[in-house]
Formats: C-alpha cells, structure tokens, sequence
C-alpha cells in the first residue's frame, strides 16, 4: 500500500497557507510537526464540551473528562507497547520526561558511579546529565562518534563497566538524523545492569516505538514530535522501577496519606504526576495516536525513506553542500552546510521562497564542534512532505547560493 499523501496533506490546515506570496513548504519537523484536523478538533471538543478538572469531580463532565484521559493514557500504551498503562507519565515533553528520570538519578548515583551519553546530545540530555553528575559525584563519560555522525560502537562498549549506573542515548539524532542501534546498544548497557533511557524525542516523529522489544528502562519523548499540541509529552518507565523512582515534583493527586507532619505517595502513575494535568494535550495526543494509526506504518517508513533519498540525490546538484552524518543511516533529518556559506543566511533566504527549515547547532553545540561547523542548515520531513517539496527545496538553494556567491 502507498501513502495517499495528497489525502494527508488536506487533513493540515496549516499547509495551505501561504507566507510572503509563496505556498509553505514546511520543513521544520524535527522542530515540531503540524497538526491535522482530527487532533485539532479534538482538543476543540474536549473544550467546548468536557472540559473540567480530572479524577476528583463528583459530576458529569469531570467523568467525562477523566474517561477522555485515561483514554489517552491507554491509547500511548498500546502505541509504545507498554506492559501497563500505568506505566505511562503524563509529562510537560521529552525535557520534563528527561528532568523527571535525572532528579531520580541524582539521589541514586554516588561518587564513584558513571553515566553514559553520547557526542550527539540534544542539550536536554546532555545538561541534565551534567547536572546530576555534578550533584551526586558520579562521573559523566561522553561515547565518541565517528566522522560520519555514527556511534562508535566498540568505543561505547569500552566505557561499559561495573560503575556504569546510568546509559541516556537518542533514539535518532535531531541534529544529523541518525539511527543508532538500539537493539545492540541497550542489551550491552544492560549487560552491566545499568538503567538505560531513550532519549526518544526524534524516535516517536517516525511512529515505530515498541519499548517491550527495546528493552530499556525509559523512553521519553514529546507529544508536539507526533502531530500533538505543544505542552504534552510522555514518560514511559518499566512499572518495578517507576515504582520505587524518587519523586518529582510533590503537590495534589500524587500522594496517598497527608498529615500535617508527613506524607506518603500514591501508586503509579499518580506518583509521578503531580498537580492538575495538560488534560486537552493528553486527548490532542490521543487523537494523534488514533489518526496516525490510520495509515499503513510500512507506507509511512517507504515514504520517509523516497523523501530522504530524494534529498540525497538532489544534493549532488548543488556545488560545495556537504551532507552532514551518514546519509545511508538517517531518517528525516536532513543537515547540511554549503561551502563559503553561513546557515542563517541560507535559512533567511530560503523563508522568502516559503521554505521553512532550522539553522544553527539544534540544541547541540558540541556536536557541532566536534564537527567542526558553527552549525547546519536542517530540513527535516514528515509523512506530508512531497518529493515535489525536496524539489522546491533544491530549486530555492540554487537561487540561495547565486544571491549569496
Ligand atoms: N531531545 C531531542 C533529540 C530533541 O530533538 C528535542 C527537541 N528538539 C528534545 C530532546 C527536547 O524536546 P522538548 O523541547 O519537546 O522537550
């Protein structure tokens, strides 16, 4: 089955408007992805006509309302293939998610201790391991990559040792792209009983996530990645380590017993979910989950695949681009320099022609200064993307590298 990507197109409002005169071609999803229709009018549904606050409400539409949103919660569940859906945390996005499991970890570790991530961190991976290395005395090794933007595997597996406590990786690269081996990464961390989380902000975009298979600690990833409104995002933990994680933020809903004195906590997932929840964001995900599910998951991946390799093949017609990362291991992020050019101006340029792409280190500075480059131009796909926008995209840096040569 092919993708009726001129169907998906009309379930986006969005992508038919215009900007300065030119039809938007939208090349910005790594940033965040636009919404269709379904999600859209979800969220006006819920509204117009449930809105209310969820689990504590002795009425109709605080039942209704909390029907919507433990229905979202099974929904992401079966998506990731979870075992429970309890497993499952409402979080503010792949950030939070990430902050949440760190504040654990910073209690956890001790001098002595060592955490794993790699050269291509997006900074809310990166930082945030820093922190908790900083606060608990554990040390933070970085695995190298190659030139060519990959894991280098036999140096990852050098790191691993009896202090590894903590491995934190992406799932795909949201500066290159690129695919790291999960299924060969996470049973070597494993093998030194280390938790391992999935940086899965980039992972989720290409709807292919089963955490059983993966068989990681973690997965964190952010709804606005998958077609979701901004300000939801989800945690999914293993339920035996969620269970004893320290908690989070401490507040309402979270808590089983309260004295003036003392307090105890709730069960999974309350425990981790303080305070009143982004209610229409988790039915927005919902929605999006339920959409997504209605194309054919192989299609989707042949047509990212057709995009990128477009994009490849294209670039060749372009003097002086340098693909950035390895350009047979990605998936829809494609980064770029061209030669005696500086990103911004290509960005700058390519927004009057309608094109919308990212420019500079994508919340990745020392990947880019590993690279060697001040930081990439980036376009990166979704399944609404056409051939005929990797075209347009080419046609107007051609345009760009005239103006600014
Ligand atoms: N990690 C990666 C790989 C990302 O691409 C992003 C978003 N650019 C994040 C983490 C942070 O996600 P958010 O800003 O939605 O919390």
């Amino acid at each position: 089955m092919s993708l009726d990507v001129v169907a998906i197109r009309q379930q986006f409002p969005i992508l038919q408007r215009t900007v300065d005169g030119n039809p938007l071609v939208y090349l910005d999803n790594a940033a965040t992805t636009q919404k269709p229709q379904a999600v859209i009018d979800a969220i006006s549904h819920y509204c117009t006509h449930c809105n209310s606050n969820v689990h504590r409400g002795a009425h109709t539409l605080a039942d209704e309302a909390t029907r919507l949103y433990e229905a979202a919660r099974e929904k992401v569940a079966n998506f990731i293939n979870a075992f429970d859906k309890k497993e499952v945390i409402w979080t503010a996005g792949t950030t939070e998610s990430i902050n949440i499991v760190a504040n654990g970890a910073k209690q956890l570790l001790k001098a002595g201790d060592e955490v794993i991530v790699t050269e291509m961190e997006h900074h809310a991976n990166l930082v945030t391991w820093q922190q908790v290395c900083k606060v608990s005395g554990a040390t933070l090794k970085i695995a190298p990559i190659t030139d060519d933007g990959e894991l280098n595997l036999a140096e990852f597996q050098r790191l691993l040792c009896d202090a590894t406590k903590f491995v934190a990786i992406p799932h795909i690269s949201n500066a290159l792209g690129t695919i790291n081996p999960l299924s060969e990464l996470i049973p070597m961390a494993k093998a030194v009983g280390a938790w391992v989380m999935i940086d899965g902000a980039q992972g989720i975009a290409h709807g292919d996530v089963d955490v059983q298979a993966l068989g990681c600690d973690f997965y964190a990833f952010s709804g606005h990645k998958f077609f979701a409104p901004t300000g939801i995002g989800v945690l999914w933990g293993r339920a035996e380590v969620l269970c004893d994680w320290p908690v989070w933020q401490t507040g309402g809903e979270m808590i089983s017993v309260v004295t003036y004195e003392s307090a105890t906590w709730g069960e999974l997932p309350n425990r981790l979910e303080a305070g009143t929840p982004n209610i229409a964001g988790a039915v927005g995900l919902g929605a999006a989950i339920d959409w997504f599910n209605t194309l054919d998951l192989e299609a989707v991946k042949q047509h990212e695949k057709r995009l990128m390799d477009k994009a490849v093949e294209l670039s060749a017609t372009v003097d002086g681009l340098i693909i950035k990362g390895n350009a047979a291991n990605k998936i829809g992020v494609f980064s770029f320099v061209i030669e005696g050019t500086h990103p911004a101006d290509i960005g700058f340029l390519l927004d009057k022609q309608g094109i919308a792409i990212r420019t500079g280190d994508h919340c990745a500075q020392p990947l880019m200064q590993r690279l060697g480059v001040p930081g990439t131009a980036r376009a990166s796909f979704s399944i609404y993307n056409t051939v005929e926008d990797i075209e347009a995209l080419f046609i107007a840096l051609k345009k760009v590298k005239m103006m600014l040569m």
